[in-house]
């Protein structure tokens, strides 16, 4: 079995798309597994997932079908990664986070919130003898650049490989779970900014110390809401604008390059999984691949406005019938 489950969540329509074209939209849901989307010409083109979701679903059914599982491994010390892919307004964020990050409605509440509470809730149920403790630290990668949300004074944040702890953001601010609720207040504002050229990344490091047998576990889960994968218009874009979308493709087709040598190479070619042709896939070495477990989700629009992004993001993630 592979050890990377691939999901792709549409949005409802917006109140603009249904200005603009009423209830249309431009797919049809096959079963829960695969859905057929029509391109600008009609043709229809049928993916498959682990999972759909329909634009009915519930935050609830998003964490329970793919986070939940990987929350308990990394209780099992068993690294992971969940990642929103799209175009922007398509819901990463939404689905990452929520309408917004503080979100009070259990019912609204995205990915991250559920993470944090259901990494508490193991905590709290821990036998005596096994002392838990969980950080959080958040960064954005804008322009091949690592910036600390927590500190944006730390703006050139280093990737290094320990020995003992694998992958870790060097001298990035840490965050005890416990305080997570007053750390995202005081980040709120900045959240709500967040640029959708920047990847956002979330990074909660789980230490399990044995107090009988001295010894220390530990498990790490990473949560990435990527910059939009649109396409820039070739003919509009210049300077800075051009600059970001070439450096966000680059690093969007280094993260597929890497979840297609997982899912598709032999274990041989395990040693050329190419993660450093980028910051971001750099970051997920070790939480991405291995014998860690990945959940990629695809997030989409319905609107026919929307079809050749959708159909592109499908394509990014899918292996077509
Ligand atoms: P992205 O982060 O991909 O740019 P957002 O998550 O910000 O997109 O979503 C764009 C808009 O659509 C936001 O107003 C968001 O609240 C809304 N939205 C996205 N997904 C959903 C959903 N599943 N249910 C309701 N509203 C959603
Ligand atoms: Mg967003």
């Amino acid at each position: 079995m592979s050890n990377v489950t691939v999901c792709v969540r549409f949005r409802p329509l917006s109140s603009k798309e249904k200005k603009d074209l009423g209830d249309n939209i431009c797919i049809q849901s096959m079963d829960s597994e695969t859905v057929i989307i029509k391109d600008e010409k009609e043709e229809g083109f049928a993916f498959s997932f682990d999972k759909v979701f329909y634009e009915e679903s519930k935050q609830a059914d998003v964490y329970e079908f793919l986070v939940l599982p990987i929350v308990r491994d990394t209780v099992n010390s068993i690294n992971g990664t969940i990642i929103t892919y799209g175009q922007t307004g398509a819901g990463k964020t939404y689905s990452m986070e929520g309408p917004n990050i503080l979100e009070s409605d259990e019912k609204k509440k995205g990915i991250l919130p559920r993470v944090v509470d259901g990494l508490f809730a193991c905590i709290k149920t821990s036998a005596d003898s096994t002392k838990y403790t969980v950080k959080l630290s958040m960064v954005e990668i804008y322009m091949e650049k690592v910036r600390d949300l927590f500190d944006l004074s730390k703006d050139n944040i280093q990737i290094k490989e320990s020995k003992t702890q694998g992958i870790v953001l060097s001298g990035a601010t840490e965050i005890s779970l416990s305080d997570t609720a007053e750390a995202l207040q005081s980040l709120s504002t900045e959240m709500n900014m967040a640029s959708s050229r920047s990847h956002c990344v979330y990074m909660f490091t789980l230490n399990q110390e044995s107090i009988s047998e001295k010894r220390v576990k530990s498990g790490k889960l990473i949560l990435v809401d990527l910059a939009g994968s649109e396409k820039v218009e070739k003919t509009g874009a210049e300077g800075r604008v051009l600059e970001e979308a070439k450096t966000i493709n680059k690093s969007l087709s280094a993260l597929g390059n890497v979840i297609n040598a997982l899912t598709c190479g032999s274990p041989a070619k395990a040693n050329h999984i190419p993660y450093r042709d980028s910051k971001l896939t750099r970051m997920l070495q070790d939480a991405l691949g291995g014998n860690s477990r990945t959940a990629l989700l695809c997030c989409c629009s319905p609107s026919p406005s929307n079809a050749s992004e959708s159909l592109s993001t499908l394509r990014f993630g899918a292996s077509e019938e």
